[in-house]
């Protein structure tokens, strides 16, 4: 094709060529609609929302498991669950902090005035801080237009049709300060464990009675979003493996997380947390290996690779986080910003170092020829081709 020719300028003549796309499209059928009952009076309701609800039935009403993202995905929600659903609501918990799973609590709650439960993190650490004005990091494709949009990696339409909203949030009215804490509900015997990974505050759910594990946003199938493009502090890999392994010990027979469909069988559930805590193992191990050689960050991307037996693994694809940023937050957060290249300390200003550039390469008139041709051959957006992502690169 040749630059000028009539289309619809949106989408890229080598859109379909990204590899992993078709991946990702097959990846959809994990957001189909469906309450699933996982086993004796745990239900849960997936596709209906960006994160899953869990409802729990007790003998005297029920306990709600996250709330989606905002009200309207929340009575949609509610409807599903139909005669499953069990008026009082006694206990509302949040795994954690993030919009998409705190947006619905006052339609789960009604009139009930249920206990809302969370770890003492999730009220002292506040809102994120974030990185506002910048685009580059929509790792959901938020923004894309719709030929290039499949799903957002772990849900199908993350911000796109129902916003997450902070009118249905509820304050937590019963929070526990330690490790854990073990509590009875509607009947209902649980133990919630204070379990850092892909937030401070991330508190995972053990059912023991029913083998059910409710690991919140800890284990998602896909690699761990350990430092996200949109802007936050490196989710410490140490403590998201201590997390893990506290989660392995209690061999769950049933995984319920807040995205995607759940996993079965305790086998399926042992091999899913021994993927993830590998997964965050190795790279961590290698990068910090890389690092004590004196790598830079370009070059470690370059070699950090999950290893053959976890590379396959169906909960390790980067459709969140990607190896390579976990690579880039890592080295950050351990040894800062400054990669052991001098002439990187002060480097020129953008405008003052593409003046250069544009010299060094012939000219204005010739670096866009050669700009048209790279965008001609799809190489132009970066030099790794993103393995799953809708479209957007880092
Ligand atoms: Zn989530």
């Amino acid at each position: 094709m040749v630059i000028g020719t009539p289309r619809d300028q949106s989408v890229p003549a080598h859109a379909d060529e990204f590899v992993g796309r078709e991946q990702l499209r097959a990846s959809s059928a994990e957001f189909r609609k469906e309450v699933i009952h996982i086993t004796g009076g745990v239900f849960a309701a997936v596709g209906y929302s960006a994160s899953n609800v869990i409802l729990i039935r007790g003998d005297t009403g029920s306990i709600i498991v996250d709330t989606s993202a905002n009200a309207v995905d929340a009575r949609a929600i509610m409807d599903a669950f139909g005669d499953r659903f069990l008026r009082p609501v006694r206990a509302i918990i949040y795994t954690h902090n993030h919009p998409d799973h705190t947006g619905g609590a006052t339609v789960f709650s009604g009139n009930d005035d249920p206990e809302i439960y969370s770890h003492q993190t999730l009220v002292e650490s506040g809102l994120e801080f974030g990185r506002g004005q910048r685009d580059g990091g929509d790792a959901f494709g938020t923004k894309l237009p719709d030929e290039l949009f499949i799903n957002a990696g772990t849900q199908l339409e993350y911000g796109r049709m129902t916003p997450h909203t902070r009118e249905g949030y509820l304050p937590p009215t019963r929070t526990f300060a330690g490790d854990s804490q073990t509590t009875e509900v509607a009947g209902v015997r649980m133990q919630l464990i204070h379990t850092p990974g892909e937030s401070p505050e991330n508190t995972a759910i053990w059912l023991a009675e029913k083998g059910v594990l409710i690991p919140g946003d800890d284990f998602l199938k896909s690699y761990p979003n350990l430092s996200p493009i949109r802007g936050l502090k490196l989710r410490p890999p140490e403590k998201w493996i201590a997390s893990l392994e506290k989660m392995l010990t209690l061999d769950a027979t049933y995984m319920v997380q807040g995205h995607m469909r759940p996993i079965l069988g305790k086998d399926e559930v042992r091999k899913a947390l021994t993927d993830y805590r590998d997964g965050i193992k190795t790279v961590l191990d290698q990068t910090l290996a890389g690092i004590k050689y004196g790598k830079t960050p370009d070059e470690l991307v370059q070699e950090v690779k999950l290893p053959a037996g976890l590379a396959n693994s169906p909960y390790l694809q980067e459709y969140y986080g990607s190896v390579a940023w976990a690579v880039r937050g890592i080295y950050a957060d351990y040894v800062g910003w400054f990669d052991g290249n001098a002439t990187n300390l002060f480097p020129l200003p953008p405008t003052e170092r593409a003046r250069k550039m544009v010299n060094l390469a012939g000219g204005l008139a010739k670096t866009l020829d050669r700009a048209k041709e790279a965008i001609e051959e799809g190489v132009s957006m970066g030099r790794r081709t993103c393995r799953s992502c809708s479209g957007s690169r880092p």
